[in-house]
């Protein structure tokens, strides 16, 4: 069915071209997202079959695997930020600051620091994946994408719905285990970069989403 649309990926990804597969090696595939719910979202898909059909709270448990899809997400977060480099780079004051001391004559000491693109996305899962091969969400902080349509499709990237890697392994007590109870893709909507409030107001969000695009662009 179409919950198994990622299994095809990690059984023959040398078959796709390179805008559908960034990269695969033996124990992982990295893909772009076919809904793309942010300017930049990739999916990491472990390969190990005893693996691939388990909870991403279950399969975290085993602290081997875990630093093994912890340090392979460190190299996509890398390569994403790269692109956003190179995508956006030329609209960034920081890295417009950075280019124009390089090409003073002479430069000076210090050149300014270029932007840190790798702290301008974000890894996780989901707490309920909806696609059933596991697989790790690497994408922009930007939110914003035409892909971006449904209201839960916004809050299960901007509530403890999405889980960042980095919090794993989960505490036994952790309330995310719980996120039907918790009612994460219900909340009130919060733009994720100023913490503004938007009630219900999804078509507001959404405006609100483009103009924080823009401005986030070129910080
Ligand atoms: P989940 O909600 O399970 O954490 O996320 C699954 C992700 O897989 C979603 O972001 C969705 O857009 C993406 N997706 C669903 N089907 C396909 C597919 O066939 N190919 C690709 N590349 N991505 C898919
Ligand atoms: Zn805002």
């Amino acid at each position: 069915g179409v919950r198994d649309g990622l299994g095809a990926y990690i059984v023959k990804p040398e078959t796709y071209a390179p805008d559908v597969v960034v990269y695969h090696n033996d124990d992982f595939v990295a893909i772009h997202d076919m809904f793309p719910k942010s300017s930049l979202h990739l999916l990491l898909l472990p390969r190990d079959q005893t693996k691939t059909r388990m909870h991403p709270f279950d399969v975290f448990e085993d602290a081997e695997f875990l630093a093994k899809v912890k340090a392979e997400t460190q190299t996509l977060r890398k390569l994403a930020a790269g692109e956003l480099r190179r995508t956006y780079g030329k609209d960034s004051a920081q890295e417009q600051a950075r280019q124009a001391a390089l090409s003073a004559d002479p430069p000076p000491d210090e050149l300014p620091q270029g932007r840190d693109w790798e702290q301008e996305i974000v890894v996780g899962v989901h707490a309920v994946p909806s696609m059933n091969h596991l697989h790790v969400h690497v994408l922009s902080v930007d939110r914003y994408s035409e892909r971006l349509k449904h209201r839960k499709h916004y809050n299960s990237f901007s509530t403890p719905f999405f889980v960042p890697i980095e919090d794993f392994p989960l505490a036994e007590d952790d309330v995310r285990r719980n996120p039907t109870k918790e009612g994460y893709l219900k909340r009130d909507f919060t733009c994720w970069r100023c913490g503004r409030g938007f009630g219900n107001r999804f078509a507001e969000l959404k405006q609100h989403l483009e103009q924080e695009f823009r401005e986030w662009k070129k910080l």
